[in-house]
Parts: C-alpha cells; structure tokens; sequence
C-alpha cells in the first residue's frame, strides 16, 4: 500500500504496543487508538514492505470492547495504551500475551495458566510519579509539566494523570509556583541549560507519607526554603529532596540524593513487614497487586503455608531461599518467616541498604543480602563458598535472566525455581532453557500490575523433576 491511501478494515487483535492489527487485502497494518473489534477507516502513515502504520480517521462500527476513556490526554499521552478497550478485555488480552509467549518461545504446550489476578478499581493505582518539566511550547515563558506527547520529547501540561494520586497536581502547581516565583528555570534537553529536570513524586500506601523530589541540572536551587515552605503546605509531604542529574540524557535519576527537609525516604508496609523506601530503590508501583503478587510468590516458593508462622524447633526443615534481584529486599523479608535462610542479591547499593535497614528495623534476622550482578553473585557464593538453595525466586528487569546465571541455577539445583517477570517475551525464553535442563513449569499466574498498559506481570513456578524422570526424559 502506499502513503495516504485509505482503506476500511476490521480489527482483529492488538499488538504488543497496544496498536490496533487489521488487514487490507492480506496487508497487514498497525492502527494506534483502534480497539479490537473496531470497523474502522484508517489511511496510511509509513508504509513498509511487509506490513504497515496508519492513522484512525473514523470508526464505522464501534467494538463491543470499546469504552469511554476517562482522561481527556490518552491519545496523545503514550502511558494508558489499553484505555480504550474495556477492562475485562485488557485482562483477557494480557493473559493470552503470556499463553503465547510461553508456547510459541517457551514451546510449552499444556502449562497450566491460572486466571489472571486483576484489580477491582483499575485506576489510580501508582505510589510513584515522574513529572518531566520544561518550557511550554507557545514561547510564553511558562513552565509545563506533565507527560511526553507518545514518542517524542514535547511535554503536554497536565497535572493529573488517572493512574496516579490527585495530591500529585497540588504538588506540582507548588513547585510551579516556587519557580515562577524565584525565576528558576526548567532544564531545556535540547540546548542543555536550565534547571529543574524532573519532579518524581513517591507515596506510601498504608502510611500516606509523600516524599518529593526534584531533579535538577545542577548542585542547588535558589531559595530552596521557599520551596520547601510552599511543598510543606501540602498535608501528606514528609520529606522534600533533590537529586543531581547533569547527564546530557534520558536517564530520569543521577546519582546522591541531597534532604532538603524531613526524610529522606518514605515508609510503606507489605503485609506485616514495613520498608523505608529511599528515592533511588526499585519499589513496585502498584501496592494493591504487590501484596498479591508477593502472596503467589510465597504459595509458589514454600507451598502451603502456615498462617500462624513457624513453630519452635520446625526451623531445620525450612527452606533456603535466594531472592535474586532483591530490590529492597521486598520478597525476602516478606518470605523470611517461611525460610530458614534468605539470601538476597541486587545491583544498587542503595537498595541493598534499604534492604538491610528493613530487615534490622523489623527484627527479622534470617536475611542476608550482597550488592552485586546476580550473574556473579550466585555462581560466586554457590561454587566458592557452597551455600546451597532450596528454593530460587528471581524477579530480573525486563531483558531477563543473564546466561550465567541461569546456568548456575541449574547447577544450584532447587527443589523450586519462582520466576517472577515483567515481559512475558524474555520470561519464555528463559523458562524454556530451564525446563531443558531438568525443570518443569508446573504452574502459571499473570497478574495485572499495570491496568490501562500494554504491560503484563508473571509468576511461574518451576520444580525439578526428579533425578529418574530427568533421565528418563532424556532418554526418550
Ligand atoms: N524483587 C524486587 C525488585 C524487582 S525489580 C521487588 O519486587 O521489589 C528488578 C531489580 O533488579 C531492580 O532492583 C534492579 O536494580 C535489579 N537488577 C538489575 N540488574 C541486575 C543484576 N544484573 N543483578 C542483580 N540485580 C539487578
């Protein structure tokens, strides 16, 4: 097809980005803001030899799949890819991503897939935000803040995003007005000058605690009690900080974190363990699917579990776990009652200290946690110094598993492997090597961590088939 033809087509799925897939005459073609189940007139943007982009111009035939968006932004706002289509059809759509992955990388064809676990109200679920800020484009000189305009750089001003806390656009008219007051500039990605980068905004579910922060091009703001005294008005605010970001980048956070005022972290709890969360740790964002997923995580890792704890003298048959890309040790400490002994292990040093102020503060002594690569950790502690697993959970960013240690997992050899993954795609790929090397996948459960999002989170247990059934696998 060529640009700026038109056609009608009927949608027949949704692409991994959330894009409408129909086909015109064999042609297949990628259609942003169509829902599945739409007839709809599109024209062609950027026609490519084998499939094709086009624009929605008009919907002759709405889906049955199709709702109202509730923000007025969400076309021109990359975030809610999936706002259009209906929540149940969002959650069926994710739990068929993940069944494919795994047959069609994974070739697992009759793993039990368990519903997926979504959520009551799919709305305003994040603890965290990242506002960018900037000059607003009609050369006003007022400053913008909100979202990039989907797959550029431009920021659309908007101070409430529907997935997040409406404290947050209280925040952000604050910290407007301190700039405006004190003349302090947005930082300007394209010449590199200016000074405030980022508001990231984080607040603790069960507590309500809001710790802001302000990233900026630069050591310091002027008049930094100016605004520390407007945030302070703000009932929740228990700590105002600053990070440095001097990086010609679109890496959001630099390095250090300076207190302005109060703390320098925030505290939330997980079942009945509390975390201080400092600004530079991983945190789940979605506290009310975390407590959920981590529940998986446990039934998974140590089987049927004991409301009432362990009793006296049980300790020995526990299990030994590793809990690799630890974060702030969320799942360690969330297992530790259930486990002998926990060794956690992750790449930010903050978050290792998080972890282990955690562990200290709620007298949970079990736990041990190294900074480091997983992929060297493991191997090191596993081949040097023999420490044995019972049990492996790992929860790695969205690339996966490295090689190595997926490999030292199978020298390892737990009785169980928990695998918890945020891409479906990477999570087959490293579910079919382990169930090459003497593991089944015995079950599976996605649970939406991201309503409105393309995005998808999974648990998938592993266990080890016996030695006799490995053999006789093997063989056959
Ligand atoms: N399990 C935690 C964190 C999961 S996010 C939780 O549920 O909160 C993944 C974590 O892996 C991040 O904290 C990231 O910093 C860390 N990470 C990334 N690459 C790593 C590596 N090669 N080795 C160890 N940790 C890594």
């Amino acid at each position: 097809m060529n640009k700026n033809e038109q056609c009608i087509i009927r949608i027949e799925d949704m692409s991994l980005n959330g894009e409408g897939i129909g086909k015109y005459e064999g042609y297949t073609l990628f259609v942003k803001d169509a829902v599945v189940g739409d007839l709809a007139k599109v024209k062609v943007t950027r026609p490519k030899k084998n499939y094709g982009y086009a624009r929605l111009e008009e919907i002759l035939e709405a889906s049955p799949w199709r709702v109202e968006p509730v923000c007025p932004h969400h076309r021109r706002c990359g975030g809610c890819q999936l706002q259009a289509m209906s929540y149940e059809k969002q959650l069926e759509w994710k739990w068929k991503k993940v069944k494919d992955n795994l047959e069609r990388i994974g070739g697992l064809k009759d793993v039990p897939m368990k519903e997926i676990i979504g959520m009551e109200k799919p709305f305003r679920y994040r603890n965290k935000a990242q506002y960018p800020i900037g000059w607003k484009k009609d050369g006003k000189g007022q400053v913008a803040a909100g979202f990039y305009a989907g797959r550029t750089h431009v920021i659309i001003d908007s101070e409430d995003c529907f997935l997040g806390k409406p404290v947050n656009g209280q925040i952000l008219q604050a910290v407007k007005a301190y700039m405006a007051k004190q003349r302090v500039e947005p930082y300007d990605e394209e010449t590199g000058t200016g000074l405030v980068r980022h508001v990231l905004i984080r607040e603790g579910f069960h507590t309500g605690e809001i710790m802001v922060c302000l990233v900026i091009n630069g050591v310091r703001l002027p008049g930094e009690d100016a605004l520390v005294a407007e945030l302070r008005k703000i009932s929740g605010v228990t700590g105002v900080v600053l990070n440095e970001n001097r990086e010609r980048t679109n890496v959001i956070l630099g390095t250090g974190i300076r207190v302005l005022w109060g703390n320098g972290y925030i505290t939330d709890r997980i079942g009945d363990v509390t975390f201080s969360i400092s600004p530079l740790s991983f945190f789940q964002v979605n506290p009310v699917q975390t407590e959920k997923l981590y529940g998986k995580v446990l039934e998974y890792a140590v089987g049927e579990r004991n409301p009432q704890g362990i009793s006296d003298g049980q300790e020995e048959a526990l299990p030994v776990i590793w809990d690799l890309y630890c974060g702030i040790g969320t799942i360690s400490l969330f297992l530790a009652r259930y486990a002998k002994r926990i060794f956690g292990v992750e790449i930010v040093p903050e978050a290792v200290a998080d972890a282990r102020r955690n562990a200290a503060a709620n007298h949970i002594e079990n736990v041990e946690f190294f900074v480091g690569k997983a992929e060297e950790v493991a191997p090191e502690k596993f081949v040097k110094e023999g420490i044995r697993a019972d049990v492996v959970v790992v929860d790695p960013p969205r690339k996966g598993c490295d090689p190595a240690l997926l490999d030292t997992m199978v020298k390892m050899s737990p009785k169980r492997i928990v695998y918890v993954s945020c891409d479906p795609a990477t999570l087959a790929r490293d579910v079919k090597f382990l169930t090459e090397n003497g593991y089944a996948a015995e079950e599976v459960t996605p649970v939406d961590m991201f309503p409105m999002t393309v995005h998808v989170e999974t648990v998938c247990l592993l266990s080890k088939l016996n030695v006799k059934q490995h053999i006789e696998v093997e063989l056959t």
